[in-house]
């Protein structure tokens, strides 16, 4: 809090770099980001540079000298937000002490593990060929490197803000490139689903408040969203539920015993593989098709009186919710599991009102998808290379591009491909010029032509996330770093890259956006 306060009264930049933003906290986020931005590059080259290995080693040993009797100031952030999963949890009260947090209260265990082990590295703000630079230096290789290409890549973006998304999307057009997000080795498949069958949904407040059947399908949110159960889905007393649990029914269907079944009412053990066929004899159960018994056993491995005694509570049911995961979307069928997912869903509204959510990972995986689809139409896997946005994924999909050699260079923002990616992409990585973006030092980062440390966002940057359920929620940050935000340096490339092109083309420079074609 106090450092956005201390932030908005920096001067007002007239730069095109920010967008609208929807919420006082990110209104304020944008004015410091642009009155940051709009410095003269050196300065700021020298100012960003100088200060991360200096403060680097400053949030190591010295930190402000008050409050406490270790000689560290004491503050307290109340309702700050928690960006380590796509529950993205806004009622943590941070306890820091100078450069660390000591305390965080209501995270979960994932949560105190993200806030509690994060440490400012000592480390340069930024490396060229793994020699340190100045961020300047950085942002002018950067430029140079995506400008110049004839394919780059933009990929990531999912553990950073919808601020900075916007920009490399911006970036991302004004070099004619492809944009990925991680989506595409994730829920890529819902992706497209949505677009071919649409989504009946609600808010997580809803599902608190309303929420009678809770079904997890291919989730184990016990496990990887831990307070899904506890803040939204099934132990609240809500509106409507004024017992809480006791209100509500749980059905687990997944191919094994996970942790989550285990807190649920009914577990559903499915054939492995067989998740689009389950969803499929639940369709037509729902529209009252007759199946035959050996034949949906066979198929699903659940005898179809367990289908038939989910479709009747279903059909009982006054809300009910279908969350699902990687379970469904990774699996044989992938976009037709979700399809089906999707369509069940449509169709329960002839009995009763039924939503269906998928459960997100990243933290801001879903402001990636907003905020990609805002700027192009498309959620991820889209190409810009002809002026205008093309949506193909497997053809348009970062991990494609880069296993059939196609990239010719790239930029990853918060993301480790290295680390994930198959074998081909990542030999194909190594070869091409690449800039990286992210807090701590990983197997992209260590690769690449430019790596920038950045500050990490929700702890040092403010900014606004998407929930899992697309609402926004601003960004309440603990301290400020002695790094750059992913926005700053986003902003400095977007900037040089609208130069470079300007002046190849002829052209004066313009605000960022969809360029017409052949700009
Ligand atoms: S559930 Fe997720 S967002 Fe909430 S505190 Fe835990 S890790 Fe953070």
């Amino acid at each position: 809090m106090e450092g956005l306060n201390r932030k908005a009264n920096l001067p007002v930049a007239a730069d095109g770099c920010a967008s609208s933003a929807g919420s006082a906290a990110a209104a304020s986020y944008h004015r410091t980001v642009d009155s940051r931005c709009s410095m003269a590059r050196g300065d700021y080259g020298q100012t960003a540079g100088n200060g991360a290995a200096g403060n680097g080693k400053a949030a190591g040993g010295n930190g402000a000298a008050s409050g406490s009797g270790n000689g560290h100031e004491l503050k307290v952030i109340k309702d700050a937000t928690c960006t380590f999963c796509g529950c993205v949890c806004d009622d943590i009260d941070l306890t820091v002490e100078g450069h660390r947090i000591v305390e965080a209260e209501r995270a979960c265990v994932l949560g105190k593990g993200w806030f509690l082990n994060h440490d400012i590295e000592d480390r340069p703000a930024c490396l060229i060929a793994g020699q340190p630079a100045s961020v300047a230096e950085g942002i002018e290789r950067a430029a140079q490197i995506l400008a110049n290409a004839k394919y780059p890549l933009v990929y990531g973006l999912s553990d950073t803000t919808a601020e900075s998304q916007r920009v490399a999307v911006g970036i991302a057009d004004w070099i004619g490139g492809n944009v990925d997000t991680t989506t595409s080795v994730c829920h890529g498949p819902s992706g497209m689903a949505f677009q071919g069958v649409g989504e009946v949904t609600c808010s997580l407040g809803e599902v608190r408040n309303r929420g009678d059947l809770i079904i997890f399908w291919g989730s184990n949110p016990a496990e990887s969203h831990p307070r899904h159960f506890t803040k939204y889905s099934l132990m609240p007393k809500g509106q409507f539920l004024p017992n809480g649990r006791k209100d509500r029914t749980a059905v687990v269907v997944d191919v094994r015993k996970t942790k989550s079944a285990k807190a649920a009412d009914i577990f559903i053990q499915i054939k492995p593989r067989a998740d689009f066929e389950g969803l499929w004899t639940l369709r037509a159960l729902a529209n009252d098709v007759e199946l035959d018994p050996a034949q949906v056993e066979a198929d699903t491995g659940v005898p179809l009186a367990t289908w038939q005694d989910l479709m009747d509570r279903m059909k009982r049911a006054k809300f009910g919710v279908l969350f699902f995961g990687m379970g469904v979307t990774m699996t044989r069928g992938k976009h037709a599991n979700s399809e089906a997912v999707l369509a069940l869903t449509r169709d329960m509204n002839r009995h009763t009102r039924f939503v269906c959510k998928p459960n997100r990972g990243h933290g801001n995986v879903t402001g990636a998808d907003n905020v990609v689809t805002w700027r192009t139409g498309y959620p991820f896997g889209v190409n810009l290379g002809r002026g205008y946005p093309r949506f193909n994924p497997g053809e348009y999909t970062a991990s494609d591009v880069l296993a059939r050699g196609e990239a010719d260079a790239a930029m990853i923002v918060a993301s480790d491909p290295m680390a994930n990616f198959s074998q081909p992409a990542r030999e194909h990585l190594k070869r091409i010029p690449y800039v990286a973006l992210d807090p701590k030092e990983t197997p992209t980062t260590r690769h690449a032509t430019v790596a920038f440390t950045v500050a990490t966002y929700g702890i040092n940057v403010p900014g606004t996330v998407y929930r899992m359920d697309d609402v926004p929620i601003p960004l309440r940050p603990a301290f400020e770093s002695p790094f750059p935000s992913d926005y700053e340096i986003l902003c400095g490339i977007e900037r040089r890259v609208k130069a470079l092109k300007a002046a190849a083309n002829g052209l004066p420079q313009r605000r960022a956006s969809l360029r017409p074609a052949g700009a």
